[in-house]
């Protein structure tokens, strides 16, 4: 999966716009989620703005993975400066209670908004699946997994480089509202298990040590089916 591949499959989907509640029959949601090094938000911004497209990219405050310093600096006013937007990435999967979630995003888009001198409007979560995130009520920032942008429209994602048996050309050529959930570290023509090794040297581990049950299945995968 490289950059160029994203492009030409973006460019299948309808017009794309920010997350909105006026959303016209067909509109496309390009939303990242930063996982992993802010780097390689840049080229997949370009792209996104040579098709005259606009994505939002939620980036985490506190991950393992990376951290707010120049490299995370540059990636997000290379994003701005090409008119996409800045979201928070929040990771609420070991919290306890609801209260507890909305606290922590509302410190974390602070402190998102302080540094980078931009609203954050959108807040996506890391790993929904753990702790149930949907019913959440954001106030004025928007929940992207709130059913009018997650349920009850077209939903597509290139989690672990899987597509979970769907057909992304098929689902973005047919799609009316669609959000496309894309990691720009997926697409910088790395397979999984070379991008999860170079996360496990940064972070002094090993790949068996580091990936998730689901990562690892698709490591399994592409052992078979490069
Ligand atoms: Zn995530």
């Amino acid at each position: 999966m490289t950059f160029e591949a994203y492009g030409r499959l973006i460019a299948l989907g309808p017009p794309t716009y920010r997350f909105t509640d006026e959303l016209p029959e067909r509109a496309m949601l390009l939303r990242h989620d930063i996982d992993d090094r802010p780097r390689w938000i840049e080229p997949m911004s370009r792209i996104e703005a040579e098709q005259g497209k606009v994505a939002t990219y939620c980036l985490q405050v506190r991950t393992p993975f990376y951290a707010l310093d120049d490299e995370a600096d540059r990636a997000v006013a290379a994003l701005l400066d090409d008119g996409h937007e800045l979201g928070l990435h929040f990771d609420s999967s070991r919290m306890a209670s609801d209260d507890e979630v909305l606290e922590g995003v509302e410190r974390e888009a602070t402190l998102l908004e302080q540094r980078y001198d931009t609203p954050i409007r959108v807040v996506s979560f890391h790993m929904p699946g753990v702790r149930p995130v949907g019913h959440l009520d954001l106030g004025d920032r928007v929940n992207t997994y709130a059913p009018r942008f997650f349920t009850e429209i077209s939903y597509l994602s290139d989690s672990n480089q899987n597509w979970r048996g769907k057909d992304p050309e098929h689902e973005l050529r047919t799609a009316g509202r669609i959000q496309f959930l894309t990691h720009p570290t997926l697409w910088s023509g790395r397979p999984l298990r070379e991008i999860l090794e170079e996360q496990a040297a940064r972070l002094g581990t090993s790949v068996e040590d580091l990936a998730t049950d689901d990562q690892k299945a698709v490591l399994e995968m592409q052992a078979h089916h490069p």
